[in-house]
């Protein structure tokens, strides 16, 4: 950015609204933002300590500092939109908008795969879709680019007409649907997001809209016959994509027979981030799909941001001789400092030995460097589970926005967090802000401790053995009766520890831990004597929130718990948290003021209340390959004791995933079924340990083909209702030896 348009020369070459994210701070502007995630200018002390020297701040708020640049606005939102604009209108290319139910990234990246190589272009990073991100994604435009692709999220709250003014798009993109139709957005959405573009690409076979009749509307649907497309491009959805954007290269640049070259290149890889665990206690981001500026900025960034004071080592596979590209990428790593960084140009090269780290690897396709990433992984089994950060991030804003303005959020972790990997879980929950962890035994609490979270953490089990390392690990006990307090007073006593925060656990009806109500005077009077400890929260559980038919006993349990509130407090000099609303609990009971809530099955997409289940998104799936394809005649049987026999010829998948990774046994013989090219594919004869066939008669199915255990088709409560449980089990029995993929 050459000059910013509050009106002096200054120059800023970034803008940050989240001080977890500030890289270099050398020409950097922290925008305070305030929205329903929190209110930015309670980091301005912080952003400055990272080193920011340029601010702006909402004219309510005082901040002066002798070396910084502080600029007082109305509103800092509408500062920062105007500072994109201002971009914005300093760029001189062709302005591509990308919009659509789905797909939107992948268009993007087709696009920019079909013509980077002949042009500059500039586009959004990830999907990074939201008005922020649309302002974010003008304010990286590179004023020197060719072309720029930014990616739009039709939704109904997005203004389509501030959005078009601030864009000012030239060609339209409306990428596939199912069913290929424009739906779901009316016809005056599209038309003013849209609004002057020369061009309309798309595709529906024909629109159900009207488009003005200066606009060119381009259909690609279906796939010509004479475009060839990598064989993974099997369904309609992808191959329409793909010739949305071909027909947009088309538009763009000349050399068709070029173009169909590199389409038959296209790949799928990782447009997200992989990350995982790998050996020696590393864990890896694997970003090997493309290497540009953009995206190595991205991945440094997340890097940094998840990093938690661990080692960072950033590994980029090269092909040799690129000197233009080692000096650019060095330049932007150079603002991150990382502890680490290897260009690897011949792969056969040693690496040192990392442990404990962080390590980015990074590189293009053409470098084979995603080799390097499989060979860091602590688990190659082939059945792995996907957990989407994003939708996770999501959940958790979706329960916190149905609360009171201000209520904590408590991240529940435990059970190794929900299955999902226990430190992963947690300090993923922490970058996303929450303000409380709880987990249900002290050890799972030193686990977290040493991964590097900060936040505070409750432990609800808080067995005596174990005070002495909660002490030590800063980990704040549950209390739930007199014996255990007792013990826990004389362990603060001897350790010399005064005010230690403790939590009261009270039993309003759960009959599980816990005080009952009528202890409560006598907790009052122990607490008088003792000022080792010092009460930072009193907590109960809900028995029944899910049950929306009958709320009474939640409500009788509410009003237990607000008797004990009142009159603790009413003793107490200071003030401490309150909590009963766990996920079910903010669902159905989200009115109920307590400064706290303890969200667990919630932040994985499951809810009891339909409304807010509409909200979310799954965070799980679980998938395997296919490992054997064989057909069996007439009367012959499949695995053990022959419980399957075939009554007629049939076509058997060998899948590699059996009761050890957590498929119930009980799923044999046709009661569970697995997903393959999303088509129904029933267990034959009994789940194995390792070992699943299943039903593939009449699909065309190849080895190695990918098998959805959970996923889009087959979901995690469809899966629970199959086994006659809930999704809480499935989750926390999916063993460890399943690789868990996290992705941004
Ligand atoms: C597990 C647990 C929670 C979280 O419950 P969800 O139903 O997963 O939201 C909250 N509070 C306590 C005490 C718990 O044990």
């Amino acid at each position: 950015m050459p000059t910013n348009s509050i009106g002096t020369e200054e120059q800023i070459d970034s803008v940050f609204y989240d001080t977890r994210k500030i890289g270099t701070t050398s020409n950097a502007a922290f925008f305070a933002l305030t929205s329903s995630l929190g209110d930015g200018h309670r980091f301005l002390e912080l952003a400055y300590q990272k080193g920011v020297r340029t601010f702006v701040v909402s004219e309510a708020i005082h901040f002066k500092k002798e070396d910084a640049v502080v600029y007082s606005v109305e509103n800092t939102w509408v500062a920062l939109f105007a500072l994109a604009k201002y971009q914005r209108d300093l760029f001189q290319g062709t302005m591509i908008l990308i919009s659509g139910k789905i797909g939107k990234t992948t268009v993007k990246e087709w696009i920019y795969q079909l013509i980077s190589s002949e042009i500059k272009v500039s586009r959004s990073p990830k999907s990074y879709n939201s008005e922020l991100g649309i302002a974010l994604s003008l304010l990286e435009l590179k004023p020197n680019s060719d072309v720029a692709l930014i990616e739009v999220k039709p939704h109904a709250e997005l203004n389509p007409v501030a959005m078009n003014e601030i864009i000012r798009p030239e060609i339209g993109v409306w990428t596939a649907a199912i069913g290929s139709q424009p739906e779901s957005m009316p016809s005056e959405f599209i038309n003013s997001l849209f609004n002057n573009c020369h061009t309309f690409i798309h595709g529906a076979k024909t629109l159900p809209i009207s488009l003005p009749k200066s606009m060119k509307s381009v259909s690609c649907f279906p796939l010509k016959k004479e475009l060839i497309l990598p064989q993974f491009l099997n369904d309609e959805i992808s191959q329409t994509n793909a010739s949305i954007a071909y027909c947009v290269a088309n538009q763009i640049i000349k050399g068709e027979q070029k173009l169909k070259d590199q389409l038959s290149l296209l790949t799928r890889l990782a447009l997200r981030m992989e990350t995982f665990d790998g050996q020696n206690n590393n864990f890896i981001i694997n970003d090997a799909y493309s290497l540009d500026a953009d995206s190595m900025r991205n991945a440094l960034e997340f890097q940094q941001q998840i990093a938690n004071g661990k080692k960072r080592v950033v590994l980029i596979g090269l092909e040799e001789n690129n000197e233009a590209l080692k000096s650019e990428l060095q330049a932007i790593i150079d603002q991150f400092a990382p502890e680490t960084v290897v260009f690897i140009e011949n792969t056969d090269r040693e690496l040192p030995k990392f442990t404990d780290s962080i390590i980015l690897i990074k590189g293009s396709r053409k470098t084979g460097i995603s080799r390097l990433a499989n060979e860091f992984k602590v688990n190659k089994h082939k059945t792995v589970i996907h957990i989407d950060l994003k939708s996770l991030r999501k959940n958790i804003l979706a329960h916190k926005q149905l609360l009171p303005k201000g209520t904590k959020i408590m991240a529940m972790v435990k059970a190794a967090g929900y299955g999902l990997g226990l430190q992963k879980m947690a300090y993923f929950v922490e970058s996303f802000g929450v303000d409380y962890l709880g987990v249900a035994y002290a050890d799972e609490g030193v686990q977290i401790r040493n991964a590097g979270v900060s936040k505070p953490i409750l432990v609800m089990n808080a067995e005596e053995e174990t005070f002495q390392s909660c002490i030590s690990n800063k980990l704040e006990p549950a209390i739930y009766d007199f014996q255990q307090l007792d013990t826990f007073i004389s362990e603060c006593i001897y350790q010399g520890e005064e005010n230690y925060p403790i939590h009261l656990k009270i039993d309003t009806g759960m009959n599980r831990l816990g005080f009952l109500p009528s202890d409560i005077h006598k907790i009052i009077e122990v607490l008088d004597a003792q000022p080792e400890v010092r009460i930072k929260s009193i907590y109960s559980h809900l028995s029944d929130a899910d049950n929306r038919r009958d709320k009474r006993f939640t409500e009788l349990q509410i009003s237990r718990f607000n008797e004990v509130m009142k009159k603790l407090s009413a003793h107490l000099p200071y003030s401490f948290d309150t909590h009963i609303l766990n996920s079910s609990g903010v669902a159905n009971f989200s009115s109920t003021p307590f400064s706290m809530a303890r969200i667990g099955i919630g932040m994985y997409g499951i809810s009891s209340n339909p409304e807010l289940k509409r909200k979310l998104e799954p965070v799980l799936s679980w998938y395997s390959v296919v490992s054997q394809v064989k057909t069996i005649e007439k009367g012959q049987a499949v695995g053990y004791n022959r419980a399957f026999i075939a009554e007629q010829p049939t076509s058997v998948a060998t899948i590699p995933i059996g009761y050890a990774d957590g498929f119930k046994r009980s799923l044999s013989n046709g009661k569970g079924y697995v997903m393959i090219q999303g088509k129904k594919c029933p267990t034959l004869g009994k789940v194995c340990m390792d070992m699943i066939m299943v039903d593939v008669t009449n699909l065309e199915v190849k080895v190695g083909e990918e098998v959805e255990i959970i996923g889009p088709h087959l979901t995690l409560e469809e899966m629970a209702l199959l086994q006659e449980t809930i999704p809480y089990e499935i989750m926390t029995s999916i063993s460890s030896r399943v690789h868990r993929i996290y992705i941004e």
